[in-house]
């Protein structure tokens, strides 16, 4: 019996053991980014969280919904407050360079939506039961914002309606933000308008004749403030009352804030009973930052060639993006990486060697001892999502498999791929599960490299050496060792990297 799931509770400030709604069934909710760009590993780091707690309440044999959506609306959000136009992110990102392509907003949207999805599958991350879209649920939206009307907790002014913070009670009881002071410069930095009642009010509607994206309502003209989206489309897909609400540690407050607010005032209950934040990412001990020259994307990492990205292998980049627990401090660096292009490799080592032994004879020697690691492993992520323990002992059983490489047999082997499997279906660290053709779920480069390995077998076979030594330098300038057996040719990413 294994031990009760376990995550800290930003409502609470303790870990607890998961007390779920419907016994059996885990229903939750992630803050999924703003599309104005592509997003970064901090915000993937933040998105992983959520995938590994998926993943280990299907280990336990729980039924899961698992919705995260898109913010596609433009919105002013606390780091503007840096930005003194107060422009919104995504008519900024439309004035850009990267921009100009782009006929509108909505198309910007939609081009860095897909973007996200592929970089989701790229980093082996299982697909949510319902990924809505803010711009698809404008019509709950306004209806949410009328019963808070005509509840008496919202109001309008001639720029638009706000949610009234002294008709709820307990605002403040998550982030402990309860000082009229503090609530007041935060707030007010997003949202300036002299007819708000209290300088905390924060806005359901905003009219902004200006905003690139405009909706009917009867108010007017304009467009839904960010927090109502959450807690509408989480209600929608996932009901009144949801187990886990997670996101980055900067959502904490306003946003997680206000969503309490109004959701409980909408169903007069607590609306989600746990909430999970995932500490922010830095790079190499900075705040990652393109002014620091350490803002690092997906694909700038993943990309196939050294011109645009490292071509470091995926669930490299995922394994280094779990190798500190999703609640302390982390810092990800490029030694990390490289130690973890070195784990991805062991574990792809390992499939393929296990694959090779499966018809042999021979008792298995090696199975207590692997489901000993793959305990050990789950054990760690029950407990508040320790990836190191788990990976740790997911590297153990790794260990355990090169050790009986040279007296394999048939069912060590079967062991073997069953303990692969059962830990990719929790870390996701040794294969990808989507057989997606697109740029996720594949290894981004693999096409390309296969063509050109293709090419030089040719060549070779033709002895026109010139010409296969040279396509071997355009595969060793991406990136990619080749391995040569009387097999064929076999290839792998080269794993030092340097930044
Ligand atoms: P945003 O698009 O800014 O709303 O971010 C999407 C998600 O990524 C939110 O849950 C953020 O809290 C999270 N996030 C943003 N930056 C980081 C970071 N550096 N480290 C971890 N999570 C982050
Ligand atoms: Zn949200």
């Amino acid at each position: 019996m294994s031990r009760p799931f376990t995550l800290f509770n930003t409502l609470t400030g303790k870990a607890e053991p998961l007390s779920i709604i419907e016994p059996g069934h885990l229903r939750f909710y992630c803050c999924g980014p703003t599309v104005y760009s592509h997003a970064h590993i901090g915000n993937f780091r933040s998105f992983l969280t959520a995938d590994l707690i998926l993943r280990t309440a299907q280990a336990i044999g729980w039924k899961t919904t698992y919705v995260t959506n898109i913010t596609d609306v433009g919105h002013l959000t606390a780091d503007d407050t840096i930005d003194p136009s107060g422009e919104d992110r995504m008519a900024k990102a439309l004035r850009s360079k990267e921009g100009e392509g782009f006929a509108n907003v909505w198309d910007l949207a939609r081009y860095y939506a897909n973007s996200l999805i592929e970089d989701w599958r790229t980093l082996n991350l299982r697909e949510p039961d319902v990924r809505p879209r803010a711009t698809e649920h404008v019509r709950e939206q306004i209806r949410a914002v009328e019963q808070l009307v005509a509840a008496g907790a919202a109001y309008q002014t001639t720029n638009g309606v706000y949610f009234s913070v002294p008709s709820f009670a307990r605002y403040g009881a998550l982030s402990g933000n309860m000082a009229a002071n503090s609530l007041e410069t935060a707030v007010r930095s997003v949202v300036v308008d002299p007819e708000k009642r209290d300088p905390r009010d924060f806005a359901l509607w905003k009219m902004d004749p200006g905003h690139l994206m405009q909706w009917h309502s009867p108010w007017g003209w304009g467009f839904p403030g960010w927090h109502i989206e959450c807690s509408v489309m989480a209600q929608l897909y996932l009901g009144p009352q949801i187990d886990i609400h997670t996101g980055g540690e900067d959502l904490i407050f306003p946003h997680h804030e206000c969503e309490i607010a109004q959701a409980e005032t909408l169903t007069g209950s607590p609306f989600a009973r746990h909430w999970v934040h995932t500490r922010f990412l830095q790079v190499e001990g900075k705040k990652m930052s393109k002014r620091f020259g350490n803002f690092f994307t997906v694909r700038d990492l993943v990309a196939p060639s050294r011109d645009s990205g490292r071509g470091i292998a995926p669930l490299a980049l995922r394994l280094a993006l779990m190798a500190g627990q999703y609640r302390k401090p982390f810092n990800f660096t490029f030694a990390t990486l490289n130690d973890s292009a070195r784990h991805a490799q062991r574990f792809t080592d390992a499939a393929a060697l296990v694959k090779g032994y499966t018809d042999r004879n021979g008792s298995d020697t090696i199975g207590d001892r692997l489901s000993d690691s793959y305990n050990r492993a789950l054990d760690a992520m029950l407990d508040d999502l320790n990836t190191p323990a788990a990976i740790a002992a997911a590297l153990d059983g790794v260990k355990v498999i090169f050790g009986a490489r040279n007296t394999m047999s048939g069912a060590s082997a079967r062991a073997g791929i069953h303990f692969l499997e059962q830990i990719n279906a929790l870390l996701g660290i040794v294969s990808h599960e989507s057989e997606d053709t697109t740029r996720g779920g594949v290894d981004p480069l693999a096409e390309k490299v296969e063509v050109l390995i293709e090419e030089r077998t040719e060549a070779r076979r033709a002895k026109d050496w010139v010409r296969a030594d040279a396509i071997r330098d355009e595969i060793s300038a991406l990136g990619i060792e080749l391995m040569d057996s009387s097999a064929g040719t076999t290839w792998r990413r080269k794993t030092e990297l340097t930044s």
